[in-house]
């Protein structure tokens, strides 16, 4: 075998493997579908922020999506690109992005699902503040910084209606409160990124 050929299989080889890698992933990870949601049977995006899968909700959706958005916004700070959100009407769309019994999903700053059941404004609110946490901190900092701080912030500034939530949520919103009285004016996100 010749080095050039040697080297044009090799090249092929390398080629194939990066191409077959975000299809496997898709294909694997059923969340990183909300990179593409369209790839999902069924699903439609009206703009490249706002997807499901009936298009007869698109007016529904779209009001959660802004009122969602204006609360999590007013909470935590201006987005820096805007959220795309895929609003699954059925349990077999949820099921293509891989939502199990949860309401709704966000996957770092690529996405939320949201699920039949989780078209509330709450709900919206919190996975927006999850998304907002992975633009500001990072999505490996939302995997594994306190759960009292990831899952606190949320359940605490999307005005979430349950009190008291079934625990440990209760617990990770009461002391995500009590730090985020005592840090006064500080600034928030400089104030949460020194908390490991
Ligand atoms: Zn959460």
């Amino acid at each position: 075998m010749t080095v050039k050929r040697l080297l044009c299989i090799t090249l092929v080889a390398v080629t194939a493997v990066l191409v077959a890698a975000p299809v496997t992933a898709f294909a694997l990870v059923k969340p990183l579908r909300v990179v593409v949601p369209t790839l999902v049977p069924g699903v439609i995006c009206i703009k490249d922020t706002l997807c499901t899968d009936d298009a007869a909700k698109f007016d529904a959706a779209r009001a959660l999506y802004h009122d969602g958005y204006a609360k999590a916004r007013d909470a935590v700070g201006p987005f820096r690109d805007a959220p795309r959100v895929v609003f699954c009407s059925t349990p077999a769309c949820a099921h293509a992005f891989g939502l199990g019994a949860q309401a709704a999903q966000t996957v770092g700053d690529f996405g939320v699902i949201v699920a039949p059941r989780g078209w509330k404004s709450f709900y919206l609110a919190h996975e927006l503040i999850h998304y907002r946490q992975a633009e500001v901190l990072g999505n490996l900092a939302v995997a594994t910084r306190p759960k009292w701080l990831i899952e606190g912030m949320a359940y605490s500034l999307s005005g979430d209606p349950r009190h008291p939530l079934t625990e440990p949520f209760e617990q990770w919103r009461t002391q995500f409160e009590a730090w985020h009285a005592s840090i006064g004016t500080r600034d928030m996100w400089a104030a949460a990124r020194a908390i490991r």
